[in-house]
């Protein structure tokens, strides 16, 4: 039997995290990074390489590359350019997504397609040509799709764009993941409730504009439903990330695993 500290060793190992520059997608970096792997942050901002500076001064092995994970040209250039620097792709978490409030009953073509092109179609691009990679290289992999309670049932009005993309990442999750398994890639997905992170932020200051909707009296509701009595954090979803891809989760593929603090319950 391995050691558990052999079991949480990434070391050798490189993973690409989509948006992990900040909030839920940085926690995940983070954790990855502490564990030894090599990882590129995949952002369109400059978030990823801020973030890739500060953990290099920690001697983690961080790098960023510009992407739109919602552009196939940008995808697979991410997949080369990772592949060049490191030599491997072995871990992979789509986090990468947007949670814009708009009523349904005002929400643009272009609004529910633009959510739907980064949540779910860029999830769908990055695991096409990160599996390729995978499959080349003949060792297994892990796919980690971070998609949200809301992936189960609605946490609030003016997200119907939102839940159609997280139910959609789900059913990709567990399509990929009965398709992947005959080359030892595991696919998971981690279902978050609410955590605290610059986009919940950004949310909160955008109340004005969110139509009929009142986002504090929404927000205020959700925390007053949370057993745990606090918003979670990014870490609580890094440390589930790093179960997941490293050998400690050996014998799990095509699950969900919520980390909402018990909000589903209520
Ligand atoms: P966040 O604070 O807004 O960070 C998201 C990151 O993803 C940002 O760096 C953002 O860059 C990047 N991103 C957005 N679109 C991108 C694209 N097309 N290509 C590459 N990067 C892109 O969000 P978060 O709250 O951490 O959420 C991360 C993930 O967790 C999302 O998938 C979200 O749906 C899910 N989630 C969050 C919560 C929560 O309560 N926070 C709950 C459940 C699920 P920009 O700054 O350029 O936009």
């Amino acid at each position: 039997m391995d050691n558990i500290k052999k079991l949480l060793d990434l070391n050798g190992k490189t993973a690409i995290v989509t948006g992990g520059g900040i909030g839920i997608g940085y926690g995940i970096t983070y954790r990855l990074s502490e564990a030894g792997a090599n990882v590129v942050i995949a952002d369109r901002s400059n978030d990823g390489d801020v973030a890739a500076k500060q953990l290099l001064s920690k001697k983690f092995k961080v790098m960023s590359i510009k992407t739109d994970v919602s552009q196939e040209t940008d995808v697979q250039n991410l997949i080369d350019q990772t592949v060049k620097k490191y030599g491997t792709v072995d871990i992979l978490v789509n986090n990468a997504g947007i949670y814009p409030v708009i009523p349904v009953t005002n929400m643009s073509l272009d609004d529910f397609q633009r959510v739907l092109s980064i949540n779910l179609i860029g999830a769908f691009l990055c695991t096409k040509y990160a599996s390729r990679q995978m499959i080349t290289q003949g060792k297994g992999g892990r796919i980690i799709n971070i998609t949200s309670i809301d992936a189960l049932h609605p946490s609030s009005m003016g997200l119907a764009h939102y839940d159609a993309s997280k139910h959609g990442l789900w059913g990709f999750t567990k399509n990929a993941a009965l398709e992947l398994a005959q080359y030892n890639i595991w696919v998971n997905a981690i279902a978050p409730g609410a955590i605290l992170t610059p986009g919940v932020q950004k949310l909160q200051q955008s109340m004005p504009n969110s139509g009929n909707i009142d986002m504090q009296k929404m927000l205020d509701e959700m925390l007053r439903k949370i057993p745990m009595h606090r918003l979670g954090d990014p870490d609580d979803i890094g440390k589930v990330a790093l179960f997941l891809a490293s050998d400690m989760a050996s014998y799990i593929t095509g699950t969900q695993i919520v980390v909402d603090g018990g909000v589903l319950l209520s």
